[in-house]
């Protein structure tokens, strides 16, 4: 068995496909279509053949870049096979676009797995359950499992990731950088999220709590970098490190890693701290952990604004709070947060 797994959606999402991947792995081969930003993050995943990659929003855009991916699914699945014929026999929608389906149907392969809520449902093979009551991680591994299969163990559906030597020898230089002798804890806090209302606002705030605790870190993107200065402009000298844009995305991971807590929006980082088993608290405004995206890692906390009657608003979070008042953020205090940042800390 030969199997393409299709995920072309969010960073979180590509993360929450690393335990369906090591389930297929165990099986045969298994390639990965992904996002340019998903290939990044599954570098050196032992459990994955090729991934290979589909800028869907920019090169790889229109019907030319569709035409362009079908034949690079071809290829992919033909030049790796030995003579025999062989080519992909599963394709694991992981993503559940039409155009996802018409791309693996156009590509030939023969048997196309994914959820029975999924908009290219027609075109799959075999439909699959969709659990809204699990964790997303879980919920796409069960794409692999029979319906009548055991419940997974937790480390079946534990997220994992793979920085490499360069990766954890560049956290070394930015540490060494910051601060070379402090042997102080470190707070990880990423402020950033691609949609607004996700983006709490009471950071800075966090941030001055925090630093008599611990060193505070940001991560994020480059797009984050500025307000990583604003949120360590708040702290003494030497008490914290911007190091937003300023690494890749399993460098990232790995400073989550070496981090004592991390404090998150609902957004890609906590899917980092989940696989490198970072406690986490994440912050959830318009959504709700029982969406299936919460933070895995143990002793992790998922904070949220009780008795909004509004909440959740959105399946991802809107740009601007439909009602204006935005108080499912606003409302959710700095000195709730720290309360469960020190609790972690002990
Ligand atoms: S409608 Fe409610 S849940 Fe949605 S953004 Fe506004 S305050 Fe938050």
């Amino acid at each position: 068995m030969t199997s393409l797994v299709v995920q072309t959606s969010f960073l979180g999402d590509v993360i929450l496909s690393t335990p369906l991947i090591a389930e297929l792995a165990r099986r045969g081969p298994v390639d990965v279509l992904t996002t340019p930003q998903g290939a990044a993050i599954l570098a050196n995943n032992p459990e994955i053949r090729n991934a290979i990659p589909y800028d869907k929003r920019r090169a790889d855009k229109g019907l030319p870049g569709f035409a362009r991916t079908v034949s690079r699914v071809r290829q992919a699945g033909l030049s790796t096979t030995t003579g025999t014929g062989d080519f992909y026999t599963d394709a694991y929608m992981a993503q559940g676009s039409v155009r996802s389906a018409l791309l693996v149907t156009a590509a030939r392969i023969p048997n196309r797995i994914g959820f029975d809520t999924s908009q290219g449902r027609s075109l799959y093979t075999k439909r699959v359950t969709y659990r809204a009551e699990r964790h997303h991680a879980e919920r796409l591994w069960w794409l692999s499992m029979e319906e009548c299969a055991d419940q997974p163990e937790p480390q079946q559906v534990a997220p994992r990731l793979y920085p490499s030597d360069a990766d954890r020898a560049a956290v070394d230089a930015l540490l060494a950088q910051h601060s070379p002798n402090s042997s102080r804890r470190l707070v990880v806090l990423a402020p950033g999220s691609v949609w607004g209302t996700k983006r709490w606002p009471l950071y800075p705030e966090l941030a001055t709590r925090i630093a008599p605790l611990a060193d505070v870190v940001i991560v994020g993107g480059a797009d984050d970098s500025a307000g990583g200065d604003a949120i360590l402009a708040q702290l003494p000298p030497g008490s914290g490190l911007n190091a937003a844009g300023r690494c890749g995305l399993l460098a990232a991971a790995e400073l989550i890693r070496r981090g004592a807590v991390l404090v998150a929006n609902d957004s890609a980082p906590q899917h980092l701290a989940s696989a490198m088993g970072t406690p986490t608290v994440t912050i959830f405004g318009p959504t709700v952990p029982e969406f299936g995206f919460g933070p895995l890692a143990p002793h992790s906390v998922a904070a949220g604004h009780r008795g909004l009657a509004c909440r959740p608003c959105h399946r991802h979070g809107p740009q601007r709070c439909p009602l204006g008042h935005w108080r499912c953020m606003r409302e959710l205090s700095a000195g709730e947060i720290f309360d469960h940042v020190a609790t972690i800390l002990g």
